[in-house]
């Protein structure tokens, strides 16, 4: 029978160290500022940012929040996140995705101090993490790490197969799991063979945003599979990248969704706060 590895559970206790960690930092007088910015109000967007106050406020991070209308102008933007750069109580700076057309989100990105950058997307955190160095990881990539070795899961010298490679979970992960000495190798959507590819690997992540696609013949014999994809059916319940029934009885583990990846990514943030403010003293 399959492992279920229970991202719920570990979410939590993640959440749960890091609260008792802001309270003794609260004893030395030392708060953790979160600021959060919306622009527009996709509906999908409103749920993760109200997910990410709720979660701060459980921890005891503080949040500020700037919801700014669909016609706010990228300069107005820029100059926000600079001001918010150079506020000595804000510890990170979350700028939620995707941000209007009419703004470059890369620039964005790239206004957003590498050391309040708590979703670990500004080039400098990338690049950091492709040499070793420190710096803040994409939240799904580092949740993931979390989950398997959470779970007693040996990541070193397993053969790792990463189907997707976009620059928040595919690339990352892959950087992430040669840091923990996996042999890795990164499919997409030129990959030739797939099935083959992913028959290899010991460990499979699969973030490619295509319903159920992976089905058995992909998997290996007792492989574990953690399934980044999160979609909805018609009655608004949600599954993954994965045909979660048809691999079950061939994985030693497996994430479900929901309840696996999904609430890592939270809590990874939520980490890296704590991080931002810890570095910062
Ligand atoms: P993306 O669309 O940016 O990238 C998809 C990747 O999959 C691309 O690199 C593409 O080459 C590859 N791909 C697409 N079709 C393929 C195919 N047929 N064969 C092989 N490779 C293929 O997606 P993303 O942002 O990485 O997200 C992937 C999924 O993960 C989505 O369902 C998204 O909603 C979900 N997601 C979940 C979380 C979470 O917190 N759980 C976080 C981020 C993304």
């Amino acid at each position: 029978m399959a492992f279920v590895i229970d991202g719920k559970k570990i979410s939590n206790d993640i959440k749960d160290e890091l609260k008792e960690k802001v309270a003794a930092l609260k004893e030395e007088g030392i708060e953790i500022t979160l600021a959060v910015i919306q622009v527009g109000n996709d509906p999908a967007s409103s749920i993760y940012v109200g997910n990410k106050k709720k979660a701060c406020e459980y921890i005891g991070i503080n949040s500020l929040s700037y919801e700014l209308p669909e016609t706010t102008t990228q300069e107005e933007l820029v100059a926000l996140v600079k001001q918010l750069n150079e506020n000595d109580e804000v510890n990170g700076i979350l700028v939620q995705l995707p941000l209007p057309k009419h703004m470059n989100e890369e620039l964005i990105i790239r206004t957003i101090s590498p050391r309040k950058d708590v979703d670990g997307f500004h080039p400098q955190n990338v690049g950091a993490l492709s040499i070793g160095q420190k710096g803040f990881v994409s939240c799904t990539p580092a949740g993931i790490i979390e989950l398997l070795k959470r779970s007693g899961i040996t990541i070193e010298g397993k053969e790792c197969v990463i189907i997707g490679r976009s620059n928040i979970v595919g690339k990352p992960m892959s950087m992430l799991m040669l840091r923990e000495n996996a042999t890795v190798t990164i499919c997409h959507s030129k990959t030739k063979n797939l099935k083959e590819v992913a028959k290899r690997a010991d460990i499979l992540i699969v973030a490619i945003g295509k319903p159920r696609f992976v089905t058995a013949d992909y998997v290996k014999e007792g492989a574990v599979v953690i399934d980044v994809g999160i979609h909805r059916d018609e009655n608004n319940k949600s599954f993954g990248d994965v045909d979660y029934a048809d691999v079950y009885d061939h994985v030693s583990a497996i994430t479900p969704v929901p309840g696996g990846v999904g609430p890592m990514t939270i809590a990874m943030l939520m980490k890296n706060c704590v991080d931002a403010a810890m570095q910062n003293q």
